[in-house]
C-alpha cells in the first residue's frame, strides 16, 4: 500500500476528530515553521525574526526545530554517555557554549536572563547525563527527553530575541499541550486532550506572536516524547491543525517543491502549486521536501501548506493546497528512487490459476519485504514486483519456498532476481483521463535509448511508473523531464581538436550557453573534447573555464568510440 493510501485511511478519522473541535476561529492565524537549517546561528535567527515581524499576520504561529546540528548531537551526546565514554563533557560544552554564544551575538546585553536560563538546563542535562553514564545504559526514557531538549533551547532564544525587538510574543513548550501516542502506523495525536488543553493555554497567554518548540510532545503516560526524526514539519501542521490556521508555511533552505531532484537535472524548476495527492506521490519517490505523514493534519482541515526558502524570502515557494496548478501541464514533476531490485515470479502454470498473486503477496509479507511496484501482464504468465535492493535477497528466499512445489514440476519456471533497478515516476493529478501522456514518456525514454522493464501506473492515473536499470537512470530522468517541457531542449555537443580553432569555439560555447538556454530554451552540454591524445568527457557537461587543464591531466587516452558513445548517450 503506497503512504498515501495508508494515510487516507486514517484522514477521514483525523477529520472527524478536528473537525469536531473546530471552535470557530475569528482571527486568521498563520502558522509558520522554521526548521534546524533556517536555525543555524545568530544571524539565522535574526533573519527569521525578520521574516516573522514583516508580516502582518493577525496571529502568528511559528515552531521552530532545534539549531541546525543539535538533535544529532544531542542523540550521540547520550549514547557517549551511556557508554561510560567521558568525551560527552566535551561535547556537551561545545554545545552549551554554542547556545551561551548565540544567546550574547543575539540579544547582546539583554542576554543575561537567557544565559542564566541556558546555564541552568545546562547543568540539569549534565546531572542526566551523569546518570546515564552510570546506568551505562541509554534510558530510553531519558533518551526522549534528552533529544527534545535542542527545540527547547532554540524556541527560548527566538521568542527572546522577538521581544528584544519589542514585540510582544509566548513561548509554548509542545510538551504543555500536545498529547500523542506511538502505533504501528507512527504517531497518532490525541486531538480532543491536546485542544483542551491548548484552549486552556491560550486563556492564559493571548499574545498575538507565539512560539512553540517542534519535534516534542508528551506520550498518554504524560512522559517527555519526540514525533520522530524530523518530526517538526509534523508539528508545524499539528499546531496549524489546533489553531485552526488559515495557512502553514514551511521555512526551508530551497526554492521549494521541485520538478526534479536538482543534482541529475540542474534546471529542474520550482513548481509553483501542487495539490495534496500530487505532493505526497512526489514524496514517496524522492523529492524529500515534505513527508506525507506530516501533512496529513494540515489537509484533513485543508489547510494550504507554503513551502518557502528562508535565504530568499521574496521567493513565493510552492503552495501545496487541495488542488494543484490547472494551467500546467498534466505531469508536474518527476522523481527517482534507486536501490531497488525486480523479482520476477515467471511461468505457463500460473495462468488463470487463481491465488497465485495473494501467495506471492503472502510470502512477501511474511517475509517483511516491502513492495514498492507491481506489474502483471494480462497474459498471467508472469508478476513482478519492485522491492528495496536490501531485501531482495529475502524476498527470493522467500518466494522459492513458498512455490517449491510449482517449481518442482515446472509450472513455475523462474523466480529471478535484477539488482540495480530505479523506478522513474511521472506525477500529475491531470494526467487522468488525458490519452498521450504514457506516449509521451514512453516514446522520450525510447528515444533516450532507455530499455523499459517493467511499468505501472495506479487507477487513480496520478502516477506513471516505470522500473529501468540504474546505469540508465539520470539519462532517464533528464530525458524525461526534457520531454515534458519542464526542461529546454538539450543538445549534447563534442569537440575533438581543441587547437586554436577549436579552442576559440569552445570560448564562444562557453559565453553563449547561458544565454541560449535563457533566450532560445536551448541547452546546450559539452560532453566531451578529444584532442589527439587525450579525451575529456563530462556527465552533466558543464563546460568549466579550466577544461584545457582537466583535458590535459584526463586519464582516458582519446579514444574515438568513447567519444561519440559519451556524446550520444544523452
Ligand atoms: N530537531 C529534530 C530533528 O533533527 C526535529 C526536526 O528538525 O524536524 O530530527
Ligand atoms: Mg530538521
Amino acid at each position: 500500500m503506497s503512504p498515501f493510501a495508508k494515510l487516507s485511511a486514517t484522514l477521514a478519522a483525523v477529520r472527524h476528530d478536528i473537525g469536531a473541535l473546530a471552535a470557530g476561529n475569528s482571527e486568521a492565524v498563520i502558522a509558520h515553521k522554521f526548521g534546524g537549517s533556517s536555525l543555524a546561528d545568530a544571524s539565522c535567527f535574526r533573519r527569521v525574526a525578520a521574516i516573522l515581524l514583516e508580516r502582518d499576520d493577525a496571529t502568528q504561529v511559528t515552531v521552530v526545530s532545534a539549531m541546525q546540528g543539535v538533535t544529532n548531537t544531542l542523540i550521540a551526546l547520550a549514547a557517549t554517555a551511556a557508554t561510560r565514554d567521558p568525551a560527552w563533557q566535551a561535547q556537551w560544552s561545545g554545545l552549551r557554549e554554542r547556545h551561551l554564544e548565540t544567546a550574547r551575538d543575539l540579544l547582546d546585553d539583554r542576554s543575561g536572563a537567557v544565559r542564566v536560563w541556558l546555564e541552568a538546563r545546562f547543568a540539569d542535562l549534565a546531572d542526566t547525563l551523569k546518570a546515564l553514564a552510570v546506568l551505562g545504559i541509554p534510558a530510553r526514557e531519558a533518551l526522549d527527553a534528552i533529544q527534545g531538549l535542542g527545540e527547547v533551547w532554540s524556541a527560548t532564544l527566538l521568542r527572546a530575541h522577538i521581544e528584544a525587538l519589542g514585540e510582544e510574543c509566548a513561548l509554548l513548550d509542545a510538551r504543555e499541550v500536545l498529547v500523542v501516542s506511538h502505533g504501528e502506523l507512527g504517531v497518532s495525536v490525541d486531538w480532543q486532550v491536546s485542544a483542551a488543553r491548548l484552549a486552556e493555554w491560550r486563556a492564559r497567554h493571548p499574545q498575538r506572536r507565539i512560539v512553540i518548540t517542534g519535534f516534542i510532545a508528551r506520550d498518554e503516560a504524560a512522559r517527555a516524547t519526540t514525533l520522530g526524526r524530523n518530526g517538526s514539519d509534523f508539528s508545524g501542521a499539528i499546531f496549524a491543525a489546533l489553531f485552526e490556521a488559515r495557512e502553514l508555511h514551511i521555512w526551508t533552505d530551497v526554492d521549494g517543491v521541485l520538478s526534479a531532484d536538482p543534482r541529475l537535472v540542474p534546471e529542474a524548476v520550482s513548481l509553483n502549486a501542487l495539490s495534496y495527492e500530487e505532493a505526497c506521490e512526489l514524496a514517496y519517490f524522492g523529492a524529500k521536501v515534505i513527508h506525507p505523514q506530516t501533512m496529513l493534519p494540515a489537509m484533513a482541515l485543508g489547510v494550504p501548506i507554503h513551502i518557502r526558502n528562508t535565504f530568499k524570502p521574496a521567493h513565493p515557494g510552492t503552495c501545496i493546497a487541495t488542488v494543484g496548478d490547472a494551467a500546467e501541464g498534466p505531469v508536474r514533476g518527476l522523481s527517482l528512487a534507486d536501490q531497488l531490485a525486480i523479482v520476477n515470479v515467471e511461468g505457463a502454470g500460473m495462468i488463470g490459476v487463481p491465488g497465485t498473486a495473494e501467495r506471492v503477496f503472502a510470502a512477501l509479507r511474511e517475509a517483511r519485504v516491502s513492495v514498492v511496484m507491481i506489474s502483471q501482464g494480462s497474459s498471467e504468465h508472469s508478476i513482478c514486483v519492485v522491492v528495496r535492493g536490501a531485501d531482495c535477497s529475502r524476498a527470493e528466499v522467500a518466494l522459492d519456498a513458498m512455490f517449491k512445489r510449482e517449481l518442482g514440476q515446472g509450472q513455475i519456471k523462474a523466480i529471478t532476481v535484477t539488482r540495480d533497478i530505479s523506478v522513474l515516476a511521472a506525477v500529475g493529478d491531470r494526467m487522468a483521463g488525458m490519452p498521450g501522456v504514457a506516449a509521451r514518456l514512453f516514446a522520450t525514454l525510447g528515444r533516450a535509448q532507455v530499455n523499459i522493464r517493467a511499468i505501472a501506473q495506479g487507477a487513480s492515473e496520478r502516477n506513471i511508473s516505470v522500473a529501468l536499470d540504474s546505469a540508465d537512470a539520470a539519462r532517464a530522468l533528464r530525458a524525461a523531464h526534457a520531454g515534458f517541457w519542464l526542461s529546454p531542449q538539450t543538445l549534447s555537443v563534442g569537440v575533438i581538436g581543441p587547437g586554436n580553432v577549436g579552442r576559440a569555439l569552445l570560448d564562444q560555447l562557453r559565453e553563449a550557453i547561458p544565454r541560449l538556454r535563457r533566450e532560445a530554451n536551448l541547452d546546450l552540454r559539452v560532453r566531451a573534447i578529444m584532442s589527439s591524445s587525450r579525451l575529456l568527457t563530462n556527465e552533466r557537461g558543464d563546460l568549466s573555464a579550466d577544461w584545457s587543464a582537466q583535458l590535459a591531466s584526463s586519464d582516458q587516452a582519446a579514444d574515438f568510440e568513447r567519444f561519440s558513445s559519451h556524446v550520444h548517450a544523452a
